[in-house]
């Protein structure tokens, strides 16, 4: 099941995944907002990263509260309305490169981050939504808590 038509590389069941903690992932209740949201971020960011950067898999996407403390994402984390995701590319892609491109074609994010000090290094993106203040951040973190403005 894809989660947009316009998308053949991304499916529904990807929406509920945790490289961590599969089985809490497979728990999560998924409404139909979430594929909504999910659509949105398939057309907008996913599919285009897809295209440019070749195979992507998801490391996070939708998380519970549970799943969400486990992995100690912040309390307000777009992972919890699931306009969220932490994609992966092939390791010959650096995802700064990825982070660097979705600054300079302008699309459409919420907050991009990159988490330089993890092994690998971690890139998060999400959109804006309904309920949740706007942004359009760009952050660069070189260690945990703390962030620096990209331009
Ligand atoms: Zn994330």
């Amino acid at each position: 099941m894809l989660i947009s038509e316009k998308s053949n590389f991304f499916k529904k069941h990807e929406i509920r995944v945790s490289s961590k903690f599969p089985d809490l992932a497979s728990r999560i209740q998924l409404k139909a907002k979430h594929v909504d949201i999910a659509a949105l971020l398939v057309d907008s960011v996913l599919h285009p990263l897809r295209v440019r950067f070749g195979a992507c898999s998801i490391d996070s996407w939708l998380r519970s509260e549970e799943l969400n403390r486990q992995v100690g994402g912040s309390k307000d984390s777009d992972h919890l309305h699931g306009n969220a995701v932490d994609p992966r590319f092939n390791n010959n892609i650096d995802p700064l490169a990825v982070f660097k491109y979705i600054y300079e074609s302008k699309m459409q994010t919420r907050q991009c981050i990159i988490y330089m000090y993890k092994k690998p290094i971690q890139l998060h993106v999400s959109i804006n939504i309904p309920g949740r203040e706007y942004k359009n951040d760009f952050l660069l973190s070189y260690e945990p808590g703390k962030y620096d403005f990209y331009d």
